[in-house]
């Protein structure tokens, strides 16, 4: 403003001074002619000058704008402040930029960004060493061309990148590595793979060793309790101090033959590929058959069965896993439900999926130990599940088989009031059909061997 009001002095005070001089040799008109021509020349010259400064390449060359006053001085000097604010933040960009660089190359594991039109935009030392990338020729290459497994193409088209992926190493299929993207700005992505092979055989010794020790333990268990279901049909006939161990032995013979049953279902669970929503079932027809034998186990403590699902509802998957969870949960319900309570089994289907709800008003549970439930041999009260013959890990084969068909347990309870165990499914899992012939053909149970 300051530099406006002074440059309007100035003009003015020319204009006059011009006028005064053309008024007193009588060229008034031939004054202003003058004025104006000298005031476009001179305009036009600083103009000149400023485009002259502006063609320099001012990366290399830090030339200082040309000398000039008045307004023009006020335009070169803005003009050059503001080169220098920006020369300033690019040189702090662009260490930002190195620091993020050098940092990634010192990482063990790949970062990939990829654009929106999912071809490879940058990726650290890393990735050409796990992923064989090679620069500049993979530059602007689509991801799926460089990563052919199928697998990948699926997972990276997915856009559900919750779950990391699996695979082996492009051209090393020694190599597990793990893959995990995440979305940013528009539509890019940045994909991270680490090398997982140890963890990976850690974890397949793991399995097995629980597989061999399970199937190893089958035949001396049954040869065992075999022995002492034959002992105890002629109990009367052995000394009374012998009746108590042998009838304890034979109770814990049946509570290890469970846990081996179901260490040996586990193991078979994480080895199986997961079932595609091919096969379908009728759900009526399978909570009916599960809610009959659970109320067959526990009738001596009479509760009141309900079930809701409607006759057309069609589950896709394996019928003899589902039967599994679901007998798992109603069963823990009519467990730890005193007598008369009641158990209610629903199924619902809607946009947002299938819920299957197993809900009682037994003993519940206190809130601290819910998010450990599906824990392998967790349990609230140890004898408590003891004494109902529990072996700790049905919740965590329930969370297995659920989400081999892509759905989730949730649990909500209170201590003293009960709970409400809730299998949510995605829609691909269900479909609506009227009951034919084929659909009422009973479920077989999950085996374990
Ligand atoms: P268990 O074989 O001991 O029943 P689970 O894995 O099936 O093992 O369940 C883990 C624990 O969760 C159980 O020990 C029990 O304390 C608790 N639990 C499971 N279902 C219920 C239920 N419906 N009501 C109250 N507690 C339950």
């Amino acid at each position: 403003m300051q530099a406006w009001r002074a440059e309007l002095k100035r003009h003015f005070f020319i204009l006059t001074a011009v006028s005064l001089t053309g008024f007193a040799i009588g060229e008034l008109e031939l004054a202003w002619l003058l004025l104006f021509v000298s005031y476009a020349v001179s305009n036009f010259y600083q103009l000149l000058r400023l485009t002259k400064w502006l063609a320099k390449d001012h990366s290399s060359n830090k030339s200082p704008p040309p000398e000039s006053f008045g307004l023009w001085g006020g335009i070169f000097d803005g003009i050059y402040r503001l080169q220098k604010q920006e020369r300033r933040a690019s040189a702090y960009l662009e260490t930002i930029v190195n620091k993020a660089q050098e940092s990634s190359a010192a990482l063990e594991m790949a970062v990939i960004m990829i654009d929106r039109k999912n071809n490879l935009d940058w990726w650290n030392q890393a990735s050409e060493s796990l992923l064989g990338l090679r620069y500049p020729q993979d530059r602007g290459q689509p991801v799926t061309n460089l990563i052919r497994a199928p697998r990948f193409g699926e997972y990276f088209s997915s856009n559900n990148y919750d779950e990391p992926l699996k695979l082996n190493a492009p051209g090393d299929s020694g190599r597990v590595l793990e893959f995990q993207i995440a979305l940013f700005g528009e539509s890019e992505r940045l994909m991270i793979a680490r090398d997982i092979t140890r963890l990976h055989r850690l974890e397949l010794m793991r399995k097995d060793f629980v597989g061999n020790v399970s199937h190893e333990l089958g035949t001396p268990i049954t040869v065992i309790k075999g022995y002492l279901e034959t002992i105890m049909e002629n109990i009367q006939d052995l000394d009374d101090k012998w009746r108590k161990p042998i009838k304890q032995m034979h109770q814990q013979s049946y509570r290890i033959e469970n846990i081996v049953k179901d260490l040996l279902l586990l193991s078979s669970l994480e080895t199986k590929t997961r079932p595609r929503p091919q096969d379908s079932f009728s759900l009526l027809q399978l909570l009916s058959e599960i809610l009959n034998d659970t109320q067959q186990i526990f009738a001596k403590k009479s509760h009141d069965f309900r079930l809701d699902c409607n006759e057309k509802l069609q589950f896709l998957g394996e019928n003899g896993e589902l039967y599994s969870a679901i007998s798992n949960l109603i069963t823990n319900a009519a467990k730890y439900t005193p007598a008369g309570g009641t158990i209610m089994v629903s199924a619902k289907n809607s946009e947002a999926g299938l819920e299957i709800m197993i809900r009682d008003n037994g003993i519940g549970i206190e809130s601290q130990h819910l998010p450990r439930l599906t824990e392998r041999f967790y349990r609230v009260d140890v004898s408590r599940s003891s004494e109902t013959g529990g072996t700790g890990l049905g919740l965590a084969i329930v969370k297995h088989i659920v989400g081999r068909h892509d759905g989730e347990l949730n649990i909500e309870s209170e201590a003293g009031k009960g709970s409400r165990f809730i299998c949510h499914f995605p829609s691909i899992r269900v479909k609506l059909e009227a009951p034919n012939a084929a659909s009422m053909e009973p479920p077989a149970p999950a085996t374990t061997a």
